[in-house]
């Protein structure tokens, strides 16, 4: 029996395609700027997503990174959902390298609105306060499972940071996802942020790599932070290759993603099964364990016993799905129908 493994769009492996643009870009050394390769992925991001200029990093945790510590000062405020991956899980980063104070904002799938900045917002001049710089905003967002920003509150986001004169950093791991799922150029999602973090290895199947992309102001600073942190690669070229790769094969792959994810949802619904269709737009499933008599931690070995991989969602007692290039509809066939069994049998206990 195949293992079908649905933990994670970063699970992805380069497909033989992949493989041959990797061997075969042009390399140079990158921390001299003479990767022809990294220049050019550079250029098509700067495009693509409406901004002035895009750096090649090892992960989309380095750009985060470095996003806030060419942007904010220690001491200055960060204001981002309380569940979003820059507060949770990137190691305590935005405190412990760029000295940021952070405040998690409440809300929905992941989304909070102008309002919400307002409330909390420190712009006046008073000493006694740390001094509100910066909103990070995910798309799509991780832990709400994948949710995509509606057009309106992005805007609404945008539009109060313009008023209070915040800067916007968009943690944008799986833009091209939200952008897929809404129907739109994804510079209708990037051209206002003053940074982006965008990842190649979760849906665009690459094996490692991620970029800072930008205002000129926002990146000013960025290379020089990029060499402090260790990030500034030499042939770096093998992997801007494979990210390059991705953006010409793999967005288009996207859709496929979320319409597989949508039928596993659907699929296990019509079984039963506690999850809501309704909530999967992009390639998340998330599935809710709380009726059931066992809790997560037994339940997952049970599903890996069975042959099905999830992982463990952001509540307790929820688990998720990812769906990714890897995944064909038959695994997805084949993974409801063992995930339903398995809570069937949980369910008469
Ligand atoms: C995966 C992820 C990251 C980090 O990406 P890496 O390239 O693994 O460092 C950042 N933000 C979000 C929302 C993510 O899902």
């Amino acid at each position: 029996m195949d293992v079908i493994d649905l933990r994670s769009d970063v699970k992805t492996l380069p497909s033989e395609g992949m493989l041959r643009a990797m061997c075969t870009a042009p390399l140079g050394d990158e921390q001299e700027r003479e990767d022809p390769t990294v220049c050019e992925l550079e250029e098509r991001l700067q495009s693509l997503l409406g901004l002035e200029r895009a750096l090649f990093v090892p992960s989309a945790t380095m750009a985060n990174q470095i996003a806030l510590l060419t942007q904010i000062r220690p001491g200055d405020e960060v204001l981002a959902h309380e569940h979003s991956h820059i507060f949770r899980y990137e190691a305590g980063g935005p405190a412990a390298l760029a000295g940021a104070v952070l405040t998690g904002l409440a809300g929905s799938d992941g989304q909070f609105d102008g309002a919400a900045i307002r409330r909390v917002a420190s712009v006046s001049e008073s000493e006694h306060r740390p001094r509100t710089r910066l909103v990070s905003i995910e798309n799509t967002h991780n832990t709400s499972g994948g949710r995509a920003w509606s057009l309106a509150g992005l805007d609404d986001v945008h539009d109060t940071c313009d008023e209070l004169g915040l800067l916007v950093h968009l943690d944008g791991s799986r833009l091209f996802n939200a952008a897929v799922a809404l129907d739109v150029p994804v510079a209708r999602l990037s051209s206002r942020a003053d940074s982006v973090a965008i990842c190649f290895s979760k849906g665009l199947g690459a094996p490692a790599g991620a970029a800072l992309v930008g205002t000129a102001e926002a990146l000013a600073d960025a290379r020089r932070i990029r060499q402090r942190l260790g990030g500034s690669l030499r042939q770096a070229g093998m992997l801007a290759a494979a990210a390059c790769y991705g953006l010409e094969h793999n967005i288009a792959q996207l859709a496929q993603d979320h319409a597989a994810a949508l039928e596993l949802a659907t699929r296990l619904f019509e079984a039963g099964v506690a999850v809501d269709p309704i909530r999967t737009e992009t390639n998340f499933v998330l599935l809710d364990l709380a009726e059931l008599p066992f809790s997560r931690e037994e339940i997952l070995p049970m599903l890996a016993a069975a042959g099905v991989l999830w992982s463990k969602g952001h509540a307790p007692s929820v688990i998720r799905a990812v769906t990714h290039l890897d995944v064909s509809s038959g695994m997805i066939r084949e993974a409801a129908e063992r995930t339903s069994r398995v809570l069937g049998e949980c369910a008469r206990g």
